[in-house]
């Protein structure tokens, strides 16, 4: 199923007109091809798609990188050459906007030539336009998404199947990096293998320590299916948990399926994560839940909307969003599940549907 580009960009200049932006410009990001199909590389050489309020949408791209970009039939290519000067070719396709909206992640150098090309715009930020375009999605979205949830579901299995102990955790990450890709991810991501203490830091990353008999592993993994992300989380333990583990992961797994189940339309995000933490702080545990429950996933693996006390945006159909509760006991031990969620008509739509069990591996 493909996007129709030109919808996005219609619904892009209806949602300008909104707050009174004449020029969207977007650059690097994932704004770019969710709007023309094109994922830019990060460059010294200025790509932009300059999509004008009441005018064409452009997309002025390096000539030497324009046979990457589709022709979607929604916005005109428009290469240049080297001695061409990009910055000037987008102020004179903006004209002259009172009002730019200009992407959150564009390279500051050319945020600031663009700004002395056009010093008479007031310059904001391309996420007011989009980021609400984007936080919902559509089927071929959903499709995306949940084609790579499976795929990290079938690593989650595997990894019930794999040898932890003796192994340090960069090898056991590099190795479910590579079962991503196996399971059908265009590409994976680098996993958090953390181990015993380790697993304490969140966003730990993968490091030398050599998992042992008695740990909990928390892997934090995924990829990319057609640049949608896919973002798991699952629990292990090397040998039979201790008491003080498995009853804090049973009070983990009631957060996170209370949490799942509490993802409805018409809910406030912030409403999915108060009921993760009332259960985890009932339980005495709300000290070492350190986090926000989840975060929006699309095309960026962090994105609108995010599940946090203060977030009272109700839950619309078609937004996609993780819940990710974790226990974190500093100096001995962390706990993590994490699944994708899609909020539709019919309740909550688990895109990961591997065991949320703690998994006693070898
Ligand atoms: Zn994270
Ligand atoms: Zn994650
Ligand atoms: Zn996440």
């Amino acid at each position: 199923m493909t996007a129709d580009y030109s919808a996005r960009i219609d619904r892009a200049r209806s949602a300008m007109a909104g707050v009174g932006v004449d020029a969207l410009l977007l650059s690097v990001g994932a704004d770019l091809p969710y709007f023309t199909g094109y994922d830019a590389p990060q460059l010294e050489r200025l790509t932009m798609a300059v999509v004008l309020g009441d005018g064409p949408a452009s997309l002025v791209v390096p000539r030497l990188e324009a046979m990457k970009v589709a022709d979607v039939g929604a916005i005109d290519i428009l290469p240049y050459d080297e001695t061409d000067d990009p910055v000037a070719i987008v102020a004179g396709l903006a004209g002259d906007p009172r009002r730019v909206a200009i992407g959150d992640k564009t390279w500051a150098v050319f945020v600031m030539a663009l700004q002395e090309s056009m010093p008479d715009a007031a310059f904001g930020k391309a996420s007011d336009v989009t980021a609400a375009l984007r936080a919902i999605k559509d089927e071929a979205e959903i499709e995306s998404l949940a084609a790579a949830g499976a795929a990290s579901d079938r690593v989650a299995q595997r990894l019930a199947q794999t040898e932890f102990a003796g192994r340090p955790e960069k090898h056991l990450a590099s190795e479910v990096r590579a079962m991503c890709e196996e399971e059908g991810h265009d590409k994976g991501w680098d996993p958090i293998v953390g181990s015993g203490p380790n697993g304490a830091s969140p966003h730990h990353g993968a490091g030398d320590r050599v998992i042992a008999e008695g740990d909990t592993v928390v892997i934090d993994f995924g990829g990319t299916i057609g640049g949608y992300h896919a973002d798991t989380t699952r629990t292990f333990c090397v040998g039979e948990p201790s008491s003080g583990v498995a009853a804090a992961y049973s009070v983990l797994a009631e957060a996170q399926q209370a949490g799942v189940d509490a993802a409805l339309v018409g809910t406030e995000a912030q409403g999915v994560d108060r009921a993760t933490r009332a259960i985890i702080e009932a339980a005495g545990y709300g000290d070492l839940f350190i986090h926000r429950t989840g975060h929006g996933i699309g095309l960026d693996i962090h994105e609108d909307p995010y599940v946090v006390e203060g977030n009272e945006q109700a839950l619309e159909p078609g937004m996609a969003f993780t819940v990710e509760p974790g226990i974190y006991k500093q100096g001995e031990w962390g706990m993590r599940i994490e699944d994708v969620v899609v909020a539709t008509d019919d309740g909550p739509r688990n895109l990961n549907q591997s065991s949320h069990e703690l998994v006693v591996v070898a």
